[in-house]
């Protein structure tokens, strides 16, 4: 049989489509995640069940978002399943989980072997909505996720790095090789969990001023930060705010990005 048919779908590479199929593994993630009843648990991307077969046996319902039609009309049909799911077929880009979380009543878990195509975009929308989401583990490239612990004066520090450590603690789970999945992929995956902190360590005013500032910077990462920044604040500023202007986007600290963006918002005639 084809390597890409798993349980009798052939999968979809568009939709990022790799099964899960080690039983082992399968158990250390829903170990990890630990959900139990009364929880608003939601997966995205359940495919043909792998984790959400033994996240449902530990609960009493659970809301999935598939945007796969087969795969939905699938679950709608699963012996086991079909009576505890809510299933949203729908792209999870698009889902309002402030909304979902309203419904559910409480703070969301959300999980999911995410498809590897959109894992980072997605992760930027749900950043969106930390204040709806209790926690979330995601199975990722194992690249994306030594991007989301890295800290300063690394190569796999980046602006996922400083964006999702604004907004949550971070703490890697478990590797997992091509081999436990079916069709394998090219790379390694981990899973990652991430908590959105209650209280934020380093609040900035205005978000769209920290993504400015740590894109322009990053997309520049090898110039220093009195170049990359100039059209922001000039040096002078810099070393005002405790930045040294010969430093790098990767030498500076989450702590400070967000000193600098919250610095330009009360100075907005400094920008061009
Ligand atoms: N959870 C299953 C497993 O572990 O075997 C499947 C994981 S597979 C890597 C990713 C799943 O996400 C697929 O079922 C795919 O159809 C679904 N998917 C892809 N893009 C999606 C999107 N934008 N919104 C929701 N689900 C999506």
């Amino acid at each position: 049989m084809s390597k890409l048919v798993h349980q009798g779908h052939l999968a979809r590479k568009r939709f990022g489509q790799n099964f899960l199929q080690d039983g082992n593994i399968i158990d250390s993630i829903v170990s990890a995640i630990h959900p139990l009843p009364d929880q608003a648990m939601v997966e995205i991307g359940p495919g043909l069940g792998a984790l959400t077969e033994p996240v449902a046996e530990r609960i009493d319902h659970m809301t999935v978002i598939e945007l796969d039609r087969d795969l939905a009309a699938r679950l709608a049909t699963h012996p086991f399943l079909n009576s505890k799911l809510t299933i949203v077929q729908q792209d999870a880009m698009t889902v309002d989980f402030a909304e979902l979380s309203r419904q559910l009543g409480q703070p969301l878990r959300v999980f999911g072997n995410l498809p590897y195509n959109i894992s980072t975009p997605l992760m930027f929308h749900l950043f969106g909505y930390t204040q709806a989401i209790r926690d979330m583990h995601f199975m990722l490239q194992k690249e994306v996720v030594n991007r989301l612990v890295a800290g300063p004066d690394s190569k796999a520090y980046g602006r996922l790095s400083v964006m999702a450590q604004y907004y949550c603690q971070i703490i890697p789970v478990l590797e997992v090789p091509p081999t436990s999945f079916r069709p394998a992929p090219k790379v390694d995956s981990a899973v990652v969990r991430l908590v959105p902190y209650a209280e934020l360590p380093y609040p900035v005013s205005d978000l769209q001023v920290l993504a400015r500032i740590t894109s322009q910077a990053f997309n520049q990462r090898r110039k220093t930060v009195r170049n990359s920044l100039g059209n922001l604040f000039t040096a002078e500023q810099l070393k005002e705010l405790g930045i040294d202007p010969i430093l790098r986007a990767e030498n500076i600290t989450v702590a400070q990005y967000c000193h600098l963006a919250n610095w330009l918002a009360e100075n907005p005639s400094q920008q061009e």
